[in-house]
């Protein structure tokens, strides 16, 4: 059995009282006793000293009579059981019986045959029996002796009388303060603990409630830490609720707390048989605000990006901060696509309104994806992925759009997961292959190298372009495998041919911007040692946009390529972002025109222009030049008069399998005449 803390302070307390208290009264009782004893046996020693003073005379004088009376006095006397006078030797001269005595009563043969030294006998030894006796002299003359018996009979009825009179007033009082130290200690202690009691288990429920403090005692002391405590648990709860669901640069609600309100939602909208938009919002220059301005910079856009888009909203839409420049807007209650339009368009305007920022006046610009519920998803996950993925197709529009969500658009991302898992197969199940460009001389039309192509043979879908599958792969990161892939089967073949006697030039490499980031130039000495190829075999074609990753990564990374001595070229000049300056501050060897330029040639004034421009800017740098996409021959004459280095494209020769371009080497081998092109391929 459990006891409570208040019944095992009630029982310490009551046998702690009980016991102090029986041995009180026990000592009391027994003082009391041996006091009436005493006087007792005094009383007795009284008596026997007045008969054995007034007895001589009656001895001598032989008065019996008065002897008898003296004795007869002494046992009616209390407490008296016999007085007895014997002669000197030891015989009754006078003797009286109190035969009302129950001791005396037990002896009654004795007593009633008036033997009084046989009763005397039998008395002798007797507990409740006080046996007293004084000498009876005269002149120095022993006469005789007085025996008195007293009875503690009277002793012993009043130690019980007082015992259980004791016992009850004990009781009494026992049962008095336990009642009154149980009820304090009720009041004082244990009320205050059950209230702290409960309290905590509240707590334990989520609920903070305070408790009251009446006291400045221990229990006051405990009481005021445990609200303290409470308090700081509190505010530490309130802080987690708002780290778990808030975000905390905005201080709008964060991925989470998004999800919540959108699950909330879609019960709403069930209930009410209503439709809700959500907008996804991605900014589309955050990175270039971050790069370029700091991140300080960009963290106030944006905190101001999140107060604009909410000051757009009404009530009881919501705005959320998903992470990065990603925000979420949900508008309940919508009556058609023309009113989530109206909002989209005041988003957009919102977001795109100048901004001073650190004393720069910043445009930020947005994508939107928009999904409906119940007709873009009938839960969080497909709501959410729908908008996202409407939010991609805004992106690809250009900057400032929004875009509803479609089946189509679905179908385009079924399909890109799709691909996405053949390409994970495409290398094992030999379904990628290398093709070969070859590069010429523009002026001398001689065979210089080949630019590396690479090509993925689907299985269903037949030949699938690079120009689709490379982005792909570098979202998903699937080109640094594909990348090495490639590098490796080009220093292969060269090593191949070369063992065999045929020189292929130098082979142009394309390499991702993603694939540069991890420590590419350490994979590229590795398998230039392992097949033996000279670094002036190997050309490393790189687009502009390796260039707007950490300037100081991609210097170094340039730096260990140039080191290493493989040539390095910028690919598709002048479609990327690319400034002249970076030009200056990385150093390339080969600028290759992009196509786009090359195709109006050399009638648009304005390609005319601009690869004037390009070529005169590339002497200038000490830069060789290569033109892509030479499809005729007006441009392959214009590039040539204009002293562009070298030239590419289907006029000159198309990409060809290695097969094709064994042959296409083979026919070039020494004694064999320079290509007549414009016969060959025209
Ligand atoms: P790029 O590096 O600019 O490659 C040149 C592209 O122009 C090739 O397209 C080539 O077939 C095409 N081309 C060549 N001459 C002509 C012409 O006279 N007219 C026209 N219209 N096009 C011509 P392709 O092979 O489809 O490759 C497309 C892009 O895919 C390449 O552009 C390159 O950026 C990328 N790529 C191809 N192979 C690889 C690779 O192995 N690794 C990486 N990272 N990217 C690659
Ligand atoms: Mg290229
Ligand atoms: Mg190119």
């Amino acid at each position: 059995m459990r006891l409570g803390l208040g019944a095992k302070f009630t029982l310490t307390v009551l046998i702690i009282l009980a016991g102090t208290m029986a041995a009180n009264t026990l000592y009391f009782l027994k003082t009391s006793t041996r006091f009436h004893e005493e006087q007792l046996v005094e009383r007795g020693r009284a008596l026997g000293r007045l008969v054995s003073l007034i007895s001589p005379d009656a001895i001598l004088g032989f008065d019996f009579l008065l002897l008898n009376d003296y004795t007869r006095e002494v046992s009616s006397q209390r407490d008296v059981v016999y007085g007895v006078i014997v002669n000197a030797n030891g015989r009754p001269l006078s003797s009286s019986i109190n035969d009302a005595d129950p001791l005396i009563s037990r002896h009654l043969e004795a007593a009633k045959s008036k033997d009084i030294l046989k009763l005397l006998q039998q008395l002798d030894g007797e507990a409740e029996l006080i046996q007293l006796q004084f000498p009876i002299t005269h002149n120095g003359l022993m006469l005789g002796r007085f025996l008195v018996g007293m009875s503690r009979q009277s002793l012993q009825s009043e130690f019980h009388r007082q015992l259980v009179v004791q016992i009850l007033v004990l009781t009494a009082i026992v049962l008095f303060l336990i009642t009154a130290i149980y009820a304090v200690f009720r009041f004082n202690v244990l009320f205050p603990i059950r209230k702290l009691i409960a309290a905590s288990e509240e707590v334990g429920r989520g609920r903070y409630t305070l408790v009251e403090v009446n006291s400045a005692d221990e229990l006051g002391l405990l009481a005021r830490a445990f609200n303290a405590m409470i308090e700081e648990v509190r505010q530490e709860q309130a802080k987690l609720h708002r780290q778990a669901n808030f975000d905390v640069l905005t201080g709008l609600p964060n991925r989470m707390m998004a999800l919540d309100r959108i699950d909330q939602e879609i019960s709403r909208s069930r209930r009410s048989q209503q439709r809700f938009a959500m907008f996804f919002i991605d900014l589309d220059n955050f990175k270039s605000v971050n790069d370029s301005l700091g991140h300080a910079v960009g963290d106030e856009l944006l905190v101001a990006t999140g107060a604009r888009v909410q000051a757009t909203l009404r009530d009881a839409d919501t705005v959320a901060r998903l992470g990065g420049d990603e925000f979420l807007v949900l508008a309940p209650d919508v009556a058609d696509e023309v009113q989530v339009e109206e909002i989209a368009e005041r988003l957009i305007r919102a977001v795109s309104e100048p901004l001073e920022l650190n004393g720069r006046k910043v445009v930020a610009r947005c994508s939107i994806g928009i999904a409906l519920f119940p007709d873009n998803g009938e839960n969080v996950e497909m709501l959410m992925a729908n908008a996202d993925n409407a939010m991609y197709q805004a992106k690809s529009m250009g900057e400032g759009s929004a875009i509803f969500f479609t089946e189509e658009m679905n179908t385009r991302l079924h399909e890109r997961m799709q691909m996405e898992q053949d390409l994970n197969l495409a290398i094992e199940s030999g379904q990628l292959a290398l093709h070969f460009q070859p590069i010429f001389d523009a002026a001398a039309r001689r065979h210089r190298g080949a630019e590396v192509l690479l090509r993925w043979h689907h299985p269903e879908r037949g030949a699938v372009s690079p120009a689709v599958f490379i982005p792909l792969a570098e979202a998903t990161g699937q080109i640094v495998g594909i990348g090495d892939w490639v590098l490796e089967q080009a220093c292969r073949s060269w090593s191949g041919w070369h063992k065999a006697g045929i020189d292929p030039g130098f082979l142009a490499i394309n390499i991702s911007r993603i694939q540069f980031r991890k420590r590419f130039s350490q994979r590229l000495t590795e398998l230039m040692s392992m097949y033996g190829i000279p670094p002036q075999a190997l050309e490393l074609e790189i687009t502009e946009s390796v260039l707007l990753d950490d300037h100081h990564q991609v210097a170094e990374e340039l730096n260990s390529l140039r080191a290493v001595g493989v040539t390095l070229s910028l690919d598709d000049f002048g479609t990327g972002y690319s400034s002249l300056s970076y030009l200056k501050r990385f150093r390339f060897d080969v600028l290759k025109i992009d196509q786009s330029f090359v195709a109006g040639l050399p009638h648009d004034p304005d390609d005319v222009s601009l690869v004037k421009a390009i070529l005169a800017m590339a002497k200038g740098l000490d830069l060789k030049v290569v033109a892509e996409g030479v499809e005729n021959h007006d441009q392959l004459s214009f590039l040539t008069l204009q002293g562009c280095d070298l030239a590419q494209g289907y006029f000159l020769a198309k990409p060809m399998n290695d097969e094709e371009f064994l042959n296409h080497l083979t026919s070039l081998q020494p004694g064999a005449e320079p290509l007549r092109i414009s016969a060959t391929h025209n």
